[in-house]
């Protein structure tokens, strides 16, 4: 009942009559289209393809440079197949060609956005403004299958903004959490130390559902075991960012006593796919993305086998994705699920995993800190973490032009902040990080006995 009268009272007139935002009528055009057969979703997904291209082509000078020179034509793509052929956008070309990436229509209202990259490398980008409500009407969907929909009361253990926050900022972030219903905790402040306070405003709140990182709420669940601590319990627990393993799903459930929903999802496009309440797979955004698994050639993986994720997001007129490769590992194969929806399973994304790094005082800060703090220092191209002993920790650094000593000041005083006072810290420029033999950039790297049981062959879960 609150839950509808926050949802119809509260929200919707916020995102509707005072922002002027279409969110909530594409969130129920979502909800319908679910159900419909995925030869519907599908012809539907086609025709937006095609839609997309044509602008691509027609208003996106890197697009159509690009395309010329393969001599590919938009018009020519008929079915999803003919699509498999098309080139691979790389996060390197974004860099290189954002400006020229961008649509050249007049009047569009754009949003600039950073990603940490989890691989190492920050990246900007924008959309416009319809693809942006059309992204966040996908996360009301994808939530509200793990009944955490909006107006839900909803207690986030998530990484918060960083640097300090100003009266002002303050206030907006207390106001977004009252119109969302939540209250918001700082997981990279997690400690063992934290934990009593963290299971105090758990239990005061008693909220439908607890949103997390994995990592971070892997730690919290640990911990209240060996305290002998019994958590309030929700209806559900929503993880996303990191990957989740098996061993994790089974003691989150058990010390919260309640359903573990897994979302997949990037900042390049939010919600990607999500868990229904039959748990069979992760239900995909089919109407706002084509997400693809394929080999290194850019070719579809074999069924049952691992390979890239490739996205092309159709709602992003303002700067478009066409076929990007984010760096994630998926298992290929789309398959149904028994809930009836169209919208196809992606059996299992493999995912990045970042290791934690220890400090002296005890405290477990998540290897997802470090791309969110350093998405916001356009200098560093490339980075990567490096712990050899809990009493030391070295930021290694691939700099572009534009590096200067505010930047040093800032980033060293962001990361006093979060590791604390006593672990020595270096900041180190490199010329270059090398890559694992697999040809990945493992950003948070410990030399040490491992922090957490999340070892790198976790990451080999074929
Ligand atoms: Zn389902």
């Amino acid at each position: 009942m609150l839950t509808w009268l926050h949802r119809n009272f509260v929200l919707r007139p916020f995102e509707g009559m005072v922002k002027g935002r279409n969110t909530f009528r594409y969130w129920g055009e979502l909800e319908r289209t679910q159900w419909l057969s995925r030869t519907e979703l599908e012809y539907r997904q086609l025709e937006s393809l095609r839609r997309l291209l044509s602008h691509s082509y027609q208003n996106c000078p890197y697009y159509r440079c690009e395309w010329d020179r393969l001599g590919l034509k938009p018009n020519t793509v008929h079915t999803l197949a003919d699509f498999h052929d098309w080139p691979i956008l790389t996060k390197e070309a974004i860099r290189i060609n954002r400006a020229q990436m961008r649509s050249s229509v007049p009047g569009q209202q754009m949003i600039a956005k950073a990603t940490g990259g989890s691989s190492g490398a920050p990246l900007q980008f924008d959309l416009n403004l319809e693809s942006h409500e059309r992204r966040v009407a996908a996360t009301y969907r994808g939530y509200n299958w793990a009944g955490a929909g909006p107006g839900t009361k909803q207690f986030f253990l998530w990484g918060a903004a960083l640097g300090d926050r100003t009266w002002k900022q303050y206030a907006k972030d207390r106001l977004y959490d009252w119109l969302n219903r939540r209250i918001t905790i700082n997981s990279f402040e997690f400690s063992r130390a934290k934990v009593p306070e963290f299971n105090n405003r758990l239990n005061r709140f008693r909220p439908d559902v607890i949103v997390a990182y994995t990592n971070p709420l892997y730690a919290f669940a640990q911990s209240l075991e060996e305290l002998k601590q019994i958590p309030y319990s929700p209806r559900s627990i929503v993880v996303g960012a990191e990957k989740i393993y098996p061993f994790q799903r089974e003691l989150i459930e058990r010390v919260f006593r309640a359903p573990i929903f897994e979302t997949y999802g990037a900042r390049e496009f939010m919600i990607i796919g999500g868990e229904c309440d039959r748990h069979a797979g992760l239900h995909l955004t089919t109407e706002n993305l084509i997400v693809e698994v394929v080999d290194d050639q850019g070719h579809p993986t074999p069924d049952g086998e691992e390979g890239n994720v490739v996205i092309t997001d159709l709602t992003n007129y303002g700067m478009p994705f066409v076929r990007y490769i984010n760096g994630d590992r998926a298992v290929a194969g789309f398959t149904e699920c028994p809930c009836g929806r169209g919208l196809p399973l992606l059996r299992k994304v493999v995912g990045r995993q970042l290791d934690m790094i220890d400090t002296p005082d005890g405290r477990r800060v998540p290897g997802e800190f470090f791309p969110h703090l350093l998405k916001d220092f356009p200098a560093v191209e490339r980075f990567q973490v490096v712990q050899e002993s809990n009493s030391r920790v070295e930021i290694r650094l691939v700099l572009r032009p534009g590096w200067d000593d505010t930047s040093r000041i800032r980033l060293d005083a962001e990361l006093r902040k979060v590791l604390g006072s006593t672990i020595a810290i270096d900041v180190t420029p490199v010329a270059s990080i090398p890559l694992t033999a697999a040809g990945k950039l493992r950003v948070v790297v410990r030399t040490s006995g491992s922090a957490s049981e999340l070892t790198p062959s976790a990451n080999r879960t074929k």
